[in-house]
């Protein structure tokens, strides 16, 4: 019988903590969360691996590494309201949802939104709420936000969001191209936006009214 547990005690060790996350609540919640659950094949060989895989409708769960990365650069300490943009396969929502009070997480394709559903059910979390719609103009119905985080590439800060957080928010997101982005820290100070750059990396496209085109 596979050990699951013990895949993802090693994840956390070769992948995250030898590579410097360091916030011992985030290392727990990637330790607790089934990632295995969240694919199409629950028994992928691969699930644990380093790097992002295929789950449906075009779309990629991420790196274990870029999930532990983001949730970190939140700085969570349970009380928060999340807003996630791009729910996919429902594990990102899954670890904010260890971490915070309630979480708020907007997909467009309506495959994957009732698919994370289900698994997040399933695993009994009843602090996440998924929607189906375009995230780029944030969900204004639940607003405002202690964080945003948004696992899809885009132009730049969408108004809706910076709308959308709370005066001294925080939110991340990949800023750049369809091709290569920066993941990126911003801040809300007395209404002005701070930002800091983290790291390169290459996510998926936000599709959306402030997002990219379709294809
Ligand atoms: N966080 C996910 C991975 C996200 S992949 C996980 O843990 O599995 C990026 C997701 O963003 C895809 O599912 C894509 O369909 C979604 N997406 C892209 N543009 C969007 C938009 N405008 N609104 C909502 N979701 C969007």
């Amino acid at each position: 019988m596979r050990d699951f547990a013990a895949e993802r005690k090693r994840m956390v060790e070769t992948q995250l903590r030898r590579r410097g996350i360091s916030d011992p609540r985030v290392l727990a919640a990637m330790e607790s969360v089934p990632r295995n659950r969240f694919l199409l094949d629950p028994n992928d060989s691969g699930a644990h691996g380093d790097h992002p895989i295929s789950i449906g409708s075009g779309q990629t769960i991420s790196q274990p590494y870029m999930v532990a990365l983001m949730t970190e650069c939140l700085h969570l300490e349970g009380t928060e309201h999340v807003l996630e943009i791009g729910t996919g396969s429902g594990y990102q929502a899954a670890v904010l949802a260890e971490l915070s009070r309630r979480v708020v997480s907007v997909e467009r394709f309506a495959e994957l939104a009732e698919r994370a559903r289900a698994v997040l059910e399933d695993l009994d979390y009843h602090n996440v709420d998924v929607f189906l719609g375009d995230g780029s103009l944030g969900w204004p119905d639940a607003a405002p936000y202690d964080r945003i985080i948004v696992t899809a590439a885009a132009p730049q800060v969408a108004e809706p969001w910076a709308d959308q957080l709370a005066e001294g928010g925080r939110l991340v997101v990949p800023l750049g191209d369809r091709w290569g982005q920066t993941l990126t820290v911003v801040t809300k100070r007395a209404g002005e936006l701070e930002h800091a750059r983290i790291c390169g990396c290459v996510f998926v496209p936000l599709v959306g009214e402030h997002g990219y085109a379709e294809d």
